[in-house]
C-alpha cells in the first residue's frame, strides 16, 4: 500500500524537537552536529535570534498580501541585493527551481524583446541540477532526473562539465545563453576553475549570449564571497539565488542587470506568495547578517581551516577519502564506495552530512560554525574513517 506521503525520498528515522546554532536534538535524546545545514539552506544556524525576532515580528502584522500592493520589506531587500552585486533588479519566488524558471523565461523574453525570437536555446552541462519542475529537469538534463517525465522541455544543449571546446561547438543561430553553476552542488562539490567562467564570460561576450548562473547553493556567503561567481571576479547576466537567502524560510530570487531584464513588464511573470512579507523580514534579517563586516573573512577562514583539516584526514586515510574538494564552506569529500553510507555513518556517530553524487559527502555547516565545532566534526569524520579501515 502507498503510504500517505508520496514516498518520493529515503528518509532516515531520525527525528528532531528543535535546534540551536549548529545543534540538531533529536527525540532519541541525541544531539547531532549539523555540517549539511538543511543542504546549505540553514546558512545562520538554527533559532538565530535575529531571525526569529525579524519572523516573529512581522507574524504579528500580516503574514500574506498580494502583489497587488507594496510590501513592506520588499524594496529595502531588492535594494540590498542589487547594491551587493552585478545586479539592478530582482524578483521574488519562493524556491531555487521558481528562481531557475524564472531566469530561463527571461532569456526567452529578452530575445523576443530584441526581435529574435527564433533564439530560445541554452546551453547547460552534465552534472548539473537546477530543480524539479519539468524545465529545470530539462535544463540539468540528466537520465535519473527526466527518466519516465519526457517528453523533456525542449531548449537546452548539454554538454560535458567544463569542457569550453564542447561549449563553442554547441553555438548554434538558435542560442540564447548558457546556465551553469559556479560550483555544482548535487554534482559532488565540483568547481568550475575561475578562468573556465571567464571564458564563459567572453563566449558570451562575443556570441552575444546571456550568461546566467545557479547559484542557489553555491551563494549567499557559501564560498566566502557573497555569490561565488564574485571568485573569478566576472558579472553574470543573470542570477538565481535560494537556500540559504531565506535562512530557513523558502525564498528563491531572480536577479539580472538591466539588460537582461528588459523584456520583463508587468503581466509577464508573478508569483502568489512570492516577496511574501514574512520572506521579506526574514531575508533582510539574513542579508544585513551576511553583510555585516566581518561575516564573510571569517567564512573565508573557516573554511580554510576546515578544508585543511580534512585535507590532514585525507593524508591519514587515502583508501577511504580520495579527494577534498570545495571552496569556503562548500566542502566535499571524495569517498570510496556509496557517499550514503559514509554519510549514514557519519550519523550515527553524531554528524550530519549530506551525500551527493560522484561519491561525493557535501560538507556545508551553518557559516555560523566556530572552531571547536569543527574539531569535532573532523575528529569524528575521522573516527568514520578508522571504523571503515577496520
Ligand atoms: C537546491 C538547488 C536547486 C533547487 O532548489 P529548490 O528550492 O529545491 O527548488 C536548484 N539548483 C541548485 C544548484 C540547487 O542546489
Amino acid at each position: 500500500m502507498i503510504p500517505h506521503v508520496l514516498p518520493v525520498y529515503n528518509r532516515s528515522s531520525l527525528s528532531f524537537t528543535h535546534g540551536k546554532g549548529v545543534w540538531l536534538y533529536a527525540e532519541n535524546g541525541r544531539k547531532y552536529l549539523d555540517f549539511a545545514a538543511g543542504i546549505a539552506v540553514n546558512a545562520l544556524g538554527y533559532s538565530h535570534p535575529k531571525l526569529v525576532r525579524a519572523l516573529t515580528r512581522q507574524a504579528k502584522k500580516f503574514w500574506h498580501l498580494s502583489n497587488l500592493y507594496q510590501i513592506p520589506g520588499l524594496d529595502e531587500l531588492a535594494g540590498k541585493l542589487t547594491g551587493n552585486t552585478f545586479a539592478d533588479t530582482v524578483f521574488f519566488c519562493n524556491s531555487g527551481a521558481e528562481a531557475v524558471e524564472c531566469g530561463i523565461k527571461m532569456v526567452r523574453k529578452y530575445f523576443d524583446e530584441i526581435g529574435q525570437p527564433k533564439r530560445y536555446r541554452i546551453i547547460t552541462f552534465k552534472g548539473s541540477f537546477h530543480g524539479r519542475t519539468l524545465a529545470t529537469i530539462s535544463a540539468a538534463g540528466e537520465e535519473k532526473l527526466l527518466k519516465g517525465f519526457e517528453p523533456e522541455v525542449d531548449g537546452f544543449d548539454h554538454v560535458p562539465f567544463l569542457d569550453i571546446e564542447a561549449v563553442k561547438n554547441a553555438i548554434n543561430p538558435k542560442t540564447a545563453a548558457i546556465l551553469i553553476e559556479p560550483i555544482q552542488g548535487e554534482g559532488g562539490i565540483r568547481v568550475a576553475p575561475k578562468e573556465f567562467l571567464q571564458n564563459l564570460r567572453k563566449i558570451c561576450d562575443e556570441n552575444e549570449l546571456l550568461l546566467f548562473l545557479d547559484e542557489i547553493q553555491s551563494g549567499m556567503g557559501r564560498s566566502g564571497k557573497l555569490f561565488a561567481h564574485e571568485l573569478a571576479g566576472i558579472k553574470p547576466d543573470i542570477v538565481a539565488a535560494a537556500k540559504g537567502i531565506g535562512g530557513g524560510f523558502p525564498l528563491g530570487a531572480c536577479l539580472a542587470n538591466e539588460k537582461a531584464a528588459q523584456g520583463m513588464k508587468p503581466g509577464s511573470h508573478g508569483s502568489t506568495y512570492g516577496s511574501n512579507p514574512l520572506a521579506m523580514a526574514v531575508g533582510n534579517a539574513v542579508m544585513d547578517t551576511i553583510l555585516k563586516s566581518g561575516f564573510l573573512k571569517n567564512v573565508v577562514e573557516k573554511g580554510e581551516f576546515l578544508k585543511s583539516r580534512l585535507e590532514g584526514l585525507q593524508k591519514l586515510y587515502p583508501s577511504i577519502i580520495k579527494e577534498v574538494r570545495g571552496v569556503g564552506l562548500m566542502l566535499g569529500l571524495k569517498v570510496v564506495g556509496e557517499s550514503k553510507d559514509f554519510t549514514a555513518k557519519l550519523r550515527d556517530l553524531g554528524l550530519l552530512t549530506a551525500p551527493a553524487s560522484d561519491n561525493v559527502v557535501r560538507i556545508l555547516p551553518p557559516l555560523i560554525v566556530e572552531n571547536e565545532h569543527i574539531y569535532r566534526a573532523v575528529e569524528l569524520i575521522g573516527l568514520a574513517c578508522a571504523e571503515i579501515k577496520k
